[in-house]
Parts: C-alpha cells; sequence; structure tokens
C-alpha cells in the first residue's frame, strides 16, 4: 500500500476539495484523511481505521464497497475497448445492453434514456430538453422551472439554481432568473403544529398553485422534485402530497421531472422513487445508484410524451445539438451492467426496504425520546435524525453551535460515518443496501452515544 508522509502536505498545498471550507483545511485546521480499501459497508483509512460507512460514500455505493464482479467488468471493458464516442448512432455492447436494462426497470412510459456523467449534467440535460421540448411546441415563452426549497439537483449554473439551499447560492449570483422556488414539504417546520399531513400537503399545492398563477402558467414549463428530499434534510413527503402537486402541474401544462439521483434504482425499497408515490414524471434524473458509484456514469430518461416531440424537433432542426465526449461511456456503461445485475442477484433492493425500515425503528428507539430531538425520520434506506433546541417549539439551536456538525465528529470517533445535512441540525444516514441488522443496531447504538456526548 501506497504510505507517502508526504501525502498530507501535497494534499492541503494542491487539492482543491468540493464543500471544503478551504482557508480552514488549507491552514490544517480541518483533518484530512486518505482512504486506501473498502468492503461491504466499511472503509478503511491509511492509518488502519476501519468505519462503518453509514452514508455509502454519498449515498451512492449501494451495493457496498469490494464488490469484484463490477471491478471485473469494468477491467474487462478497458482492455477491450476503454472509449469510443456514441455520437451519431454510435454504441457500445455494455451502453446499448445497459440503456435497455434501464428501460425494462423504468416506468412504463419512458421511452429513452440519455447518459452522462454526473447528476448535475444530467439535470443540465435536462433543463436543456424541456426548454427544446416547449420551443418547438411553439410555446417560446413556457420556459421557467419551479424547484423546491432544500431540494438538491446539482452545483452548476442552471442546477445550482434549482438546489434550494443557500450555501449553494450565497456568492455565485444564483439562482438564475429563469429558476423560481417553492416550499418544501416539510412537514416537521409545518406552518401549524395541529396540520394534519394531508393538510400540509394540501397546504404545498396551493402555494405551488399560487407561484403559478402570480408568475403566469404560460410561463412554466416544468417542476422538478426528489421523490423525498435528500440533502435539504432527508424528508419524505407528507401523505397526499405528490397526488397534490401532479394534479397542479397536470392542470397547467407543467412538465414534471423526478430527480431520483439518490431514490433510483432501490434506495426506498423499490427499483424507483416514482413507483413508491405514484410519480408519472416526463423525466427522471439517474445517477449514483446506477453504477453505485464504481464509474461516474449518470442519464436523463425521456418519457413517450416528450421523446415525440425531440424526434418532431430533429426532423425540422436536424440533429440534436446537445452531446459530451464521455456520453455513454463505456467504462461507466460496464460498470451500470454488472451494478444492475448484482442488484437483481443479491436481491440488494429488497435489502434496502427491510433493513431500512428496521434501521429506521432501532434509531427512533435508541434517540427518539432524547430532549433533543425534534425527529427521527426516514425512508427505505434512508434515515435522518433532527436535533432541535426546543422539542416542543421545534427552536432550532444557533448555527454557530454547529450542533449537526458535533454529533457527526462524535460518531466517527466511534467508527460510524453519518453525515451533518447542510441546512440545520440534521445527521443524516444512507447506508449501502447490503447492510445488516447488526450493523444497523450498531449505528443506532452509536449515534445515541455521540448524541449523549454532545447534548447530554
Ligand atoms: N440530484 C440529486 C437528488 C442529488 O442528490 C445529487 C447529488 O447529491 C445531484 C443531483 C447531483 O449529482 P452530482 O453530484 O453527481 O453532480
Amino acid at each position: 500500500m501506497l504510505k507517502n508522509d508526504q501525502l498530507e502536505a501535497w494534499d492541503r498545498e494542491n487539492f482543491f476539495h468540493p464543500s471544503t471550507h478551504l482557508a480552514e483545511f488549507a491552514r490544517g485546521n480541518l483533518p484530512h484523511r486518505v482512504i486506501t480499501g473498502g468492503k461491504g459497508c466499511h472503509i478503511t483509512d491509511r492509518e488502519g481505521n476501519r468505519l462503518l460507512d453509514a452514508f455509502a460514500g454519498l449515498y451512492c455505493v449501494n451495493v457496498g464497497y469490494g464488490q469484484q464482479e463490477i471491478a471485473e467488468a469494468i477491467a474487462t471493458q478497458a482492455r477491450e475497448l476503454a472509449y469510443y464516442h456514441a455520437y451519431v448512432g454510435h454504441g457500445t455492447e455494455a451502453s446499448i445492453t445497459l440503456s435497455k436494462m434501464i428501460l425494462d426497470r423504468a416506468p412504463d412510459h419512458m421511452s429513452k434514456v440519455y447518459f452522462g456523467q454526473s447528476g448535475s449534467d444530467a439535470n443540465e440535460t435536462n433543463v436543456k430538453l424541456i426548454w427544446y421540448y416547449n420551443n418547438i411546441l411553439g410555446r417560446p415563452e413556457k420556459k421557467k422551472i419551479i424547484s423546491r426549497w432544500r431540494g438538491y439537483h446539482g452545483s452548476g449554473l442552471v442546477t445550482g439554481s434549482l438546489t434550494g439551499l443557500e450555501l449553494f447560492h450565497k456568492k455565485f449570483d444564483l439562482p438564475l432568473a429563469q429558476v423560481i422556488h417553492t416550499e418544501a414539504p416539510y412537514y416537521f417546520r409545518r406552518p401549524k403544529q395541529d396540520m394534519s399531513e394531508e393538510a400540509f400537503a394540501a397546504h404545498c399545492a396551493a402555494e405551488l398553485e399560487e407561484l403559478i398563477q402570480r408568475e403566469g402558467p404560460e410561463t412554466i414549463a416544468a417542476f422538478i422534485g426528489e421523490p423525498v428530499l435528500g440533502t435539504g434534510g432527508i424528508v419524505p413527503p407528507p401523505a397526499g402530497y405528490w397526488e397534490a402537486i401532479q394534479e397542479v402541474l397536470a392542470r397547467h401544462d407543467i412538465l414534471l421531472v423526478a430527480d431520483e439521483v439518490v431514490t433510483g434504482f432501490g434506495r426506498l425499497g423499490t427499483m424507483f422513487g416514482s413507483d413508491h408515490y405514484g410519480l408519472k414524471p416526463d423525466l427522471i434524473t439517474i445517477a449514483k445508484g446506477l453504477t453505485s458509484a464504481y464509474a461516474p456514469l449518470s442519464g436523463s430518461i425521456v418519457s413517450d410524451k416528450m421523446w415525440k416531440v425531440l424526434e418532431q424537433g430533429t426532423d425540422e432542426n436536424g440533429p440534436i445539438g446537445h452531446g459530451w465526449t464521455y456520453s455513454a461511456h463505456p467504462i461507466g456503461a460496464a460498470a451500470g451492467v454488472a451494478n444492475l445485475k448484482l442488484l437483481d442477484e443479491q436481491k440488494l433492493v429488497e435489502n434496502a426496504g427491510t433493513v431500512g425500515a428496521y434501521l429506521n425503528k432501532v434509531m427512533a428507539e435508541a434517540v427518539g425520546e432524547h430532549a433533543h430531538v425534534g425527529e427521527v425520520r426516514g425512508e427505505g434506506m434512508l434515515c435522518a435524525v433532527e436535533f432541535v433546541k426546543d422539542a416542543e417549539t421545534r427552536e432550532l439551536f444557533d448555527a454557530s453551535e454547529k450542533v449537526g456538525p458535533g454529533i457527526a465528529a462524535a460518531l466517527l470517533e466511534r467508527g460510524v460515518i453519518g453525515r451533518a445535512m447542510p441546512q440545520g441540525d440534521i445527521l443524516g444516514f444512507a447506508p449501502p443496501f447490503c447492510l445488516t441488522q447488526a450493523e444497523a443496531d450498531e449505528i443506532a447504538a452509536k449515534t445515541a452515544e455521540a448524541v449523549k456526548q454532545v447534548l447530554g
């Protein structure tokens, strides 16, 4: 194993880390960690620490670390043909097979898949397709995209705009003008304590309707949402939410983009979050779980309805002016094929549903009654604990107290990785689907210890 004593100095001098306090890292006030290996739900660092990764990297290593079948598929593809492009009708056995495997698993009304590399570029593609679609239909003014506060859709220019988290806008001159935000379906923060879930869902739909009327329905092209809010705090929707939202969208001829970068390929215990909540999207964004992050690959799954208009567009205007060098990269595609096979063979989607429900149960038992725990919530293999100063009033801690990051650090000292979500004091868990009940017990028990250490 590489043991290079200069790695820490090189890291601090040369490496621009994403989503990092740059100055503190450069000054040496933030830890650096070199990860060297992984197996199942565990990773190891070069100091030899073995950590239970209860966030699966960035909720992406869904089949777990060290799956040799995927590594072999990547190696074989690299030896036979590391690269060829997908422009003008070119493909590889892997990319064509993967597109069929995705469509076989996607909702019936979906038609084609366009491949990119990341969730961000897939959502960038989606916005371009939506604008193209409305131009072909002769409605050039129908272009605005509605997203939710607390949504996460990437960190590019358009996608960072779609993201509804302050950190991703501040000082970047975002959001861009074509993007507007509506209320998050965040039942814990409902405006009135005695509101039922259904009443809150109706309230969110009414807020959306009001926004559409204010802007003019003829200017609104699409609505984008994650089936379960992810980076915004792991927030499942209140009962009836998606039904109520889809009713509003249908009435105004507004497209629906289901951003399934986190929920796609099994995280909720169903193949797609759209199946789970009865969504009928026009576009589905996929990334992370498509390859379990063994290689970068993303996709935009396009519905029959949109596909027909895209074909009409190319009849009228020539080839579609959209493509990346690495669209449908053969190594990513080979990883995707092997990954989806493994999901089936090892029954990992079922496991995500059953062990995920177990994790949520034991987490609620371990910390749910603590005076500073406002809520334990989750769905499938997603779980979150939200900390508040006062559980009765749901009053927040002051951000400067860094309660969420402090608890995540205390948990890490105990060998478990959870994620302090970027907005609010929320500790998130999204383990690999191969998690066992014993590992779920360990996560819950160590979380209880970490909470006790920080909050008493
Ligand atoms: N959409 C969702 C729902 C995500 O959670 C993410 C990343 O976490 C993205 C899009 C962006 O994906 P990427 O980081 O691969 O660009």
